[in-house]
């Protein structure tokens, strides 16, 4: 929905999170009622601000004065909270638009997301109504907020049962609620604090870019998490994640929306427009954002990462009181793809010390002291494990060990005292109750989980990748054409996918169109024996499947009779369709590998580039890779890198290595010709682009494409 604002809003959101004042409407003293249970977790988290209960019976809720209507309380009222009944909710929306109330956070569900045309009409008027008052609204269908620097709850949720708000430097914004408190509660157990928590359900007003853009000024945030079923607008979001990037703080995100029933339940949850996983991949790539699967390893990175911005390289250690959990330690980085840390000689001289032999190298394990007890020896472990130069993070996998608590402890205290990351992966159950109270006493990361451990681990390893690659958005080659002209729109034919391709420098085949026998024998004359014919019809799609493509054609002869049987064959397949003759081709020599290489306009985040294994493969394989256009050519070559097929390209076993400068260099052609085609582009796409050896070049050997 375009932002239609026409009054200025009242409000803004560090007003919404540090409010002056909070109405509670139906506030009551009953804990089994929604209002009862804003009103409790308001009063005993502490809020500053002033607290005005909203309800026509009483006169007091919780021994607070309430008031029997929105416009009796005294002004300001910066937040009004509310969960009345759908049917209500509007009159109550209307009565704070009258009284001046900044900001409504609405519970109530029951609109777009219920996928009805009265839904959608209902919250278009709740819109309407707010912003021609100025008023702000988050939700409808939302669980409201957290602000624990201002010790306020504003949301019904039992997570706020706990004793104290933590407070925190990640921000999180949710589009959903339940998610947000279960995050929340999660959190709280491991000790992570928040700047803010925010569920903004159906987006109706603000949205979670709003959300984003303030917690990338907000001084207290350090990252940013983000939950989010679909983006309202994905151009702005490229926009937030940009402004992260540039202050410095993680955005770390998890979106549904992966599968196609994913993305069903994503559009009926909060309405959202899902959009294409592969693109949000390659938009979060280029801006530097990090895309999880998992809420919670969302939020354990994001701590992570306040508390080690920065990792060395991308070395781990492993270390354990016991061989098993060495073990298995290594075995799951190195299977989860991450590198082993090789230990300087001088750092296996300083664990010698203390270590027998086989022991003192990366993994380590406690239990091979030359003598004494571990309490004591821990810490002269870890330590020059931990100030080796190749181990960029530490992962203990803690078995059971004696003077269990002290020496965890030890442990820990070494390992964060060399100033690197450092996980606790803690093996056994209760047993481990005194070392965890000890890594907590210390403030020391650790996880239950080794999976979980390993993933987070994995993220932080990804997240300095993606920090390094060149991420910047490439200059224009300055021989492209200053604008593509084809004048037609709908399919193209292939002669036609390939005039705009040679047009933007791509090499493609030599090749002549014929609309009869005489014409295609003598346009294979020029072009050279051998040939290829294929006939030409706009709605043919994939022309070998139909028999429409004649292959090594040696002679005269061959062309002719080739044209006929194309022809023949593909008036059986499609009874009816026009064809445009025939294109006569360079039958391609020396192609040793087949690319797919296409382009389309995503309708959230603008001109995206595919590339990946191509021919007959493509569907088999799905090796493909994406990124928003433009792509330098250095860009593209990260991208092939990035493929399976990429082995086969450098070169396997003594094979030659192929063209893969040249491949480059036409994929980022290809990708400014998606860029300078805009709104027009739907897509276009080269398959095969057909690679030879090393300095032989590449040809596009068929296309297609659909223009607006
Ligand atoms: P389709 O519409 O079925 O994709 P193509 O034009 O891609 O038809 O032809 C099918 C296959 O034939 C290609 O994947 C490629 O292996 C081969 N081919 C097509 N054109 C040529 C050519 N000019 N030279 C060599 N091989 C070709
Ligand atoms: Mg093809």
């Amino acid at each position: 929905m375009p932002d239609q604002r026409t009054v200025a809003p009242r409000l803004d959101i560090g007003g919404i999170a540090n409010p002056r004042s909070v109405a509670v409407f139906g506030a009551s003293d009953n804990k089994e009622k929604f209002g009862g249970r804003v009103m409790h977790y308001l009063t005993r988290h502490g809020f500053a601000g002033k607290v005005l209960p909203i309800n026509p019976n009483r006169a007091e809720v919780l021994g607070i004065k309430a008031f029997k209507a929105i416009a009796d309380a005294p002004k300001p009222v910066d937040v009004a909270i509310l969960a009345v009944p759908a049917a209500a909710l509007l009159q109550s929306v209307q009565e704070c638009a009258a009284a001046g109330v900044g900001c409504c956070v609405i519970m109530t569900t029951g609109f777009a997301e219920a996928g009805t045309d009265e839904g959608r009409e209902a919250q278009r008027t709740l819109v309407e109504t707010a912003r021609n008052a100025g008023m702000r609204i988050v939700g409808p269908n939302c669980m409201g907020l957290i602000s624990p620097l201002a010790n306020m709850a504003l949301t019904s949720s039992l997570v706020l049962e706990i004793d104290r708000i933590q407070t925190g430097h990640v921000g999180l914004v949710s589009q959903s609620g339940a998610l947000m408190v279960s995050i929340f509660n999660r959190a709280h157990d491991a000790g992570i604090g928040f700047s803010l928590c925010v569920s903004l359900g159906n987006q109706s007003d603000l949205e979670i870019c709003d959300f984003i853009d303030y917690l990338v000024e907000d001084k207290n945030t350090k990252a940013v998490c983000v939950y989010v079923e679909g983006f309202k607008d994905g151009a702005r979001f490229l926009r937030s994640a940009a402004a992260c990037r540039a202050a410095g703080k993680p955005l770390v995100i998890v979106k549904t929306g992966r599968t196609p029933a994913g993305e069903r339940a994503a559009q009926s949850h909060t309405a959202s427009l899902a959009g294409s996983y592969a693109a949000l991949q390659a938009a979060c790539r280029r801006h530097g954002a990090i895309l999880t699967d998992d809420p919670d390893a969302m939020v354990r990175l994001a701590d992570l990462l306040v508390r080690w911005p920065t990792m060395s390289g991308d070395g781990i250690g492993v270390l354990s009181p016991s061989g098993g959990g060495a073990g298995i330690g290594v075995d799951r980085v190195v299977e989860s793809g991450m590198r082993l840390a090789q230990l300087s000689q001088a750092t296996k001289d300083r664990l010698l010390e203390v270590l027998i032999p086989p022991q003192a190298d990366n993994p380590i394990d406690l239990g091979g002291r030359r003598s004494g007890d571990v309490a004591g020896t821990a810490g002269k472990v870890m330590t020059p494990m931990a100030e080796d130069p190749d181990v960029a993070a530490v992962l203990v996998v803690l078995t059971t060990v004696p003077f269990y608590e002290q020496t965890t402890k030890e442990l820990a205290m070494a390992a964060l005292a060399a100033g690197k990351p450092v996980l606790f992966s803690v093996t056994p159950g209760s047993a481990a109750d005194g070392p965890r109270r000890g890594l907590r006493a210390v403030n020391c990361p650790y996880f239950d989980s080794l999976d979980q451990a390993l993933r987070v681990l994995r993220l932080m390893v990804e997240y300095r990748a993606l920090n390094q690659a060149d991420r910047t958005v490439p200059p224009r080659p300055a021989d492209l054409p200053s604008a593509p002209a084809p004048a037609q729109s709908g399919r193209l034919t292939e002669p036609e996918a390939k005039r705009l391709l040679a047009a933007y420098g791509i090499p493609v085949t030599r090749e002549a169109v014929a609309t009869d026998a005489d014409a295609a024998a003598a346009a294979a004359n020029r072009i050279g024996f051998p040939v290829v014919l294929k006939t030409v019809a706009r709605d043919l799609v994939h022309k070998s499947d139909v028999g429409a493509v004649k292959l090594n054609l040696g002679d005269e002869a061959a062309v002719r009779a080739a044209f006929a049987a194309a022809s023949d064959a593909v008036r059986k397949a499609m009874p009816g369709a026009a064809i445009d003759g025939c294109v006569v081709q360079e039958m391609v020599r020396g192609g040793e590998a087949e690319l797919i290489a296409g382009i389309r306009r995503d309708p959230l985040y603008g001109p995206v580039i595919m590339v990946g294994a191509g021919g007959i493969l493509v569907e088999l394989l799905t090796d493909i890779e994406l990124a928003l256009a433009p792509v330098s050519p250095e860009q593209a070559l990260a991208m092939l890198q990035r493929l399976r097929l990429w082995k086969v390209m450098a070169g396997i076993r003594g094979g030659a290595a192929l063209d893969t400068r040249a491949a480059a260099d036409a994929i980022s052609r290809l990708s400014f010709l998606a860029v300078d085609l805009g709104d027009r582009l739907v897509d276009l796409e080269v398959n095969p682009l057909m690679i030879r050896k090393a300095g032989d070049g590449v040809v596009a050997a068929d296309a297609r494409g659909q223009l607006a």
